[in-house]
């Protein structure tokens, strides 16, 4: 059996570390990599949890090239299965597909090379994998190992929950003997419990990966009138660039790609609501473009491996703070710097606590997931680094400040409005919950519109002086957020009343300060507004990849050459080369294929593809 060849061989780390340099052309592993594939390759299960970007395929896909068998990789879509095997296959790797897209011949093709022993990685979907005649006939085989991508999928707990992945349980007794790697970008220690327990991964090794993603510049702001207006001039400040803006629903993911096209932004709209020859059209346009701007629900993303995307814009806030990193971890996956800008504001998290509400599953569910809402809007409003908070939210310890968030890089300076929160307070008790956030601020302001004896007479009537209306409003939605003001969402007139009890009275008591950023000079609505336009002229100085001046042309020759390349094979340039190693190529401007091999991402089969066009590119530039 393969464990004892593990155990009587040398050193399988060195085969590893061979098909790392040799087939994927880097030099070393990165971050838990290392540790996770020996785990592997002495045939035990682990359990690995690494960020976006983190190189996680590559846990699974080297073991599989070392180990005897076929290696399987559980996938939950097809985008992801398509582009990890033309991946694969670009670097010379015997990988396919069996998936519902895959006509007859192809997969009769696919079933002959495996049964031939000529494969090395089959991706295939859960539901497909755990058909009876598919188990069986996998049961003939030797299995290298079986993965488990987005393993997050299986916990209901969070936000990407597929049914189907429950089924995986039982591989651990089809299959005993086979070394079980599942993997994913987004855990907390109750999601990995949950992963432990679904997959039967008792007793496996967990490796954790620190979430820091220290090329993701992070910024949110309030929502101030039409998200619209914000995104369009959010998207044509960053010219030229790939992106991806999330938006609440279909209709809105029109409209924002149509006020992009107006703006003269190459913007398509993406949505599970289109026909599935036109979204595959469109997912196919965006990875293939050097710019484009794709406008979607989350219906897209997971499995979107595009690495030069360099900005995440959500129009609307994300459902939870896995769901945050998940979807804003999408940009620089090269590594490069890009940037997470989210628009939020208090009737979305109202809303999103009220469909919480109306969903059919366990109080306990509930609970935990209206926490999580909560914890998102603390992120996103608060007055701390934003990259810290996240990751102490993972579980992480002793986490320093990132430095180049709009917190922490702006110019937030806070004032303690706690005896201003405390007034607002009190007039939401005394108001009873009847009424809305205006008709508060107005009553705090004393100026509300044919006030009755009874509203006047209250002690808060018109107490606010010391804040202006505009200031009140922040306050109170920040007080929102915060959990001390609650809103009732009355049918899309939203009722404010006192939060949580225990919260309230910390306040009243001094126990619990209250500090609200401070309003920035002329700002048009007040304070709250981070990552506003006072810092948008510093961040866009900052350069995709990192390509000096004298290496600009030969680093556009390159990739002028890479999109002719791609166009030919169809398939999207990012598989051919990386930006980045395009950008180690026109800076090097190596003469032979010797010193070609040496730079980081050419690998033996791209080296023999690639190889004389390039240096052909490059010679063109010589002197
Ligand atoms: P994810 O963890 O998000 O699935 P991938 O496996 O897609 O990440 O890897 C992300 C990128 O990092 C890929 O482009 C891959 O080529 C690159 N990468 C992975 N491992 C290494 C490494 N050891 N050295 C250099 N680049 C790597
Ligand atoms: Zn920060």
């Amino acid at each position: 059996m393969s464990s004892v060849a593990a155990e009587t061989a040398p050193a399988p780390l060195n085969a590893a570390r061979d098909i790392l340099r040799r087939t994927f052309g880097h030099t070393d592993f990165r971050g838990l990599q290392g540790q996770v594939i020996d785990e592997v390759l002495a045939g035990r299960n682990a359990l690995a949890v690494l960020p976006t970007g983190g190189g996680k395929s590559l846990c699974y896909q080297i073991p599989a090239l070392v180990r005897p068998g076929l290696g399987l990789v559980v996938s939950p879509l097809i985008a992801l299965m398509t582009d990890q095997v033309a991946a694969l296959v670009q670097s010379g790797v015997a990988a396919a597909r069996l998936d519902s897209a895959i006509d007859p011949d192809e997969r009769a093709e696919t079933w002959r090379r495996i049964d031939a022993g000529e494969l090395a990685l089959l991706y295939v979907s859960p539901e497909g994998l755990m058909q009876p005649w598919m188990l069986e006939r996998l049961s003939r085989l030797s299995l290298s190992l079986i993965a488990i991508d987005e393993a997050h999928c299986v916990s209901q707990w969070g936000h990407d929950f597929r049914p189907e992945y429950r089924m995986l349980g039982r591989l651990a007794e089809l299959f005993p003997g086979v070394p079980r790697l599942a993997v994913t970008a987004t855990a907390d220690a109750r999601t990995r419990e949950d992963i432990r327990a679904e997959l039967r991964l008792e007793g496996a090794a967990e490796f954790v990966a620190s979430f820091a993603r220290p090329e993701l510049i992070l910024s949110a702001e309030r929502k101030r009138g039409t998200a619209e207006k914000r995104v369009v001039e959010l998207v044509t400040a960053r010219p030229g660039r790939s992106g991806v803006v999330y938006a609440g629903s279909r209709e809105k993911t029109e409209r924002l790609a149509e006020a992009l096209r107006g703006a003269g932004v190459p913007a398509l709209a993406y949505h599970a609501g289109l026909d599935k020859t036109v979204r595959a059209r469109r997912l196919e346009e965006f990875l293939e473009a050097d710019a484009a701007v794709m406008v979607a629900t989350i219906a897209f993303g997971m499995g979107v491996d595009k690495p030069d995307v360099r900005f995440v814009i959500h129009a609307d806030p994300p459902a939870a703070i896995e769901a945050y990193w998940q979807e804003v971890g999408r940009a620089g996956r090269d590594g490069e710097p890009a940037e997470g800008i989210t628009l939020y504001g208090a009737p979305d998290m109202a809303w999103a606590l009220r469909r919480l509400n109306e969903r059919e599953v366990d109080e306990g569910v509930k609970q935990v997931q209206a926490r999580k809402v909560r914890q998102l809007y603390a992120m996103l409003d608060g007055v701390a680094c934003r990259a810290a908070a996240v990751r102490r939210y993972f579980g992480e310890a002793e986490v320093e400040p990132c430095g180049q968030c709009d917190l922490c890089a702006g110019d937030v300076e806070t004032v303690d409005v706690t005896v201003a929160a405390q007034k607002a307070l009190s007039a939401a008790h005394r108001l009873g919950g009847r009424f809305g956030r205006g008709r508060l601020v107005d009553h705090l302001l004393g100026r509300t519109k044919d006030v009755s004896d009874w509203e006047s007479g209250l002690s808060t009537w018109g107490i606010g002086a010391e804040l202006s209306a505009n200031q009140w409003k922040d306050l109170a939605e920040q007080l929102v957020f915060e959990g001390l003001l609650r809103e009732d969402p009355n049918d899309g007139r939203p009722l404010v009343g006192p939060g949580d009890p225990e919260a309230v009275r910390a306040v009243f008591r001094g126990d619990r300060t209250v500090s609200m950023r401070k309003p920035a000079e002329g700002a048009s609505g007040g304070g709250g507004s981070g990552g506003g336009a006072g810092d948008r002229s510093r961040r866009k100085g900052r350069e995709a990849t990192v390509v000096g001046p004298a290496d600009r042309a030969l680093f556009e020759a390159l990739r002028a050459w890479r999109a002719a390349e791609a166009k030919a094979q169809h398939v999207p340039p990012y598989v051919i080369f990386h930006d980045r190693t395009l950008a180690e190529i026109a800076a090097a401007r190596p003469g032979s294929r010797g010193a070609l091999a040496r730079l980081n991402g050419v690998g033996e089969a791209k080296l023999a593809h690639y190889g004389e066009a390039v240096l052909e590119v490059v010679s063109g530039f010589a002197g």
